[in-house]
């Protein structure tokens, strides 16, 4: 089909959506979404006169009982074009609580059937590079980096002993984001730490993991209001011609695209709600103007755009997946959801 074809340039900005299912004793609740056919995904939207409906075209809509399997299968062209030199960004958008840090990562205790993008697409890279050892010779490495009120902290710092992974973590603000030509690295102060198994790139995203929960409280979930990003770097040598090819790949849960009523929000939870609200119009702002194939992209409008610059736009492939809860409630956000989907896509 002609749609798979342009799907299937470079450059090119693919959307995807899932719904999230009710969780446990929600089940008889009724759904906001109507259908799902084709890509195509039916809103049921109350209104003072009964009932009205939309619909919103993306390149893939996912339903509730979509595996992660499932998911993943659809993205592993996208993830293996990393290997060929590509840099790729994959983001997760949508309110709190609709399932994003789902999909990328996984729920609160991952089995093996439950894991995530990232876990799957790592796997996938080394099982592919290990496939083709026989004509190129990989390096992966990794960085894992937060922002939270427009600063990047290195997550994977650890503490100065020559322990690898310690236990004991602390964050290291970043000042700078500049475009490392030599190396190809937006934030070349970051961490940066070879991998060579799945394993290794696990015990990572647990201590960066636990570098997030630094400063968090019970109370104050941070991680649901700063960006936070895992970045691989693949670099191939091609063992008969000596080329080097260099690809990258970011993995984005981004902050929880909510709305903070500005009468209630005040302090830090105002300060907060303004820079997502900021960086979140700014990647839609790029995003966009990449689709239309503007002259001027706008990337130095917030850090997010900043540091994913190499990856968005000229031949870098950009997967925009955007979650939905289906409660009554939620209604609000997930039309607004759609339409930020709507206007990247
Ligand atoms: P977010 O990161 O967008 O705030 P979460 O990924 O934390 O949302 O999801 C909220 C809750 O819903 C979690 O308990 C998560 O395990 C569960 N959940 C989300 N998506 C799915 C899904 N597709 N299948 C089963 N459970 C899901
Ligand atoms: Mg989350």
């Amino acid at each position: 089909k002609l749609y798979n074809q342009v799907q299937d340039l470079k450059g090119s900005i693919r959307v995807y959506c899932r719904v999230r299912p009710f969780l446990s004793a929600q089940q008889n609740y009724a759904s906001t979404v109507d259908n799902i056919e084709d890509g195509i995904i039916t809103i049921n939207i109350p209104t003072k006169t009964g009932k009205g409906r939309r619909s919103f075209n993306f390149n893939k809509v996912f339903g509730p009982s979509a595996s992660q399997a499932e998911v993943f299968s659809d993205m592993q062209p996208l993830v293996r074009s990393v290997l060929d030199g590509y840099n790729v960004c994959i983001f997760a958008y949508g309110q709190t609580g609709s399932g994003k840090t789902y999909t990328m990562t996984g729920p609160k205790e991952i089995t093996e059937k439950s894991q995530g993008v990232n876990y799957r697409a790592l796997s996938d890279l080394f099982l592919t590079a290990d496939q083709r050892n026989n004509t190129f010779h990989y390096d992966v490495s990794v960085q894992m980096i937060e922002i939270y009120n427009e600063q990047v902290r290195d997550l994977l710092v650890t503490d100065g002993t020559n322990k690898r992974y310690p236990f004991s973590c602390y964050l290291k603000t970043i000042q700078n984001i500049y475009i490392n030509s030599q190396k190809g690295l937006s934030v070349p102060d970051a961490s940066l730490v070879p991998v060579s198994s799945t394993n290794d790139v696990i015990e990572l995203m647990n201590l960066g993991q636990r570098n997030r929960a630094v400063g968090a409280t019970a109370l104050n979930d941070r991680s649901s209001r700063s960006h936070s990003c895992l970045t691989v770097h693949v670099q191939g040598r091609d063992l008969t011609s000596g080329t080097v090819l260099r690809g990258c790949m970011h993995l984005v849960d981004l902050a929880g695209s909510e709305r903070v009523d500005k009468s209630e929000a005040t302090g830090d939870r105002l300060k907060e709600a303004q820079h997502i609200n900021k960086s979140l119009s700014a990647l839609g702002d790029v995003i966009s103007s990449l689709a239309q194939k503007n002259q001027h992209v706008p990337y130095r409008n917030s850090k997010l755009t900043q540091l994913l610059q190499d990856s968005l736009g000229g031949q870098a492939k950009t997967l925009m997946f955007v979650h939905i809860s289906p409660e009554v409630n939620a209604i609000g956000e997930t039309i607004s959801t759609l339409k930020f989907a709507e206007r990247v896509a």
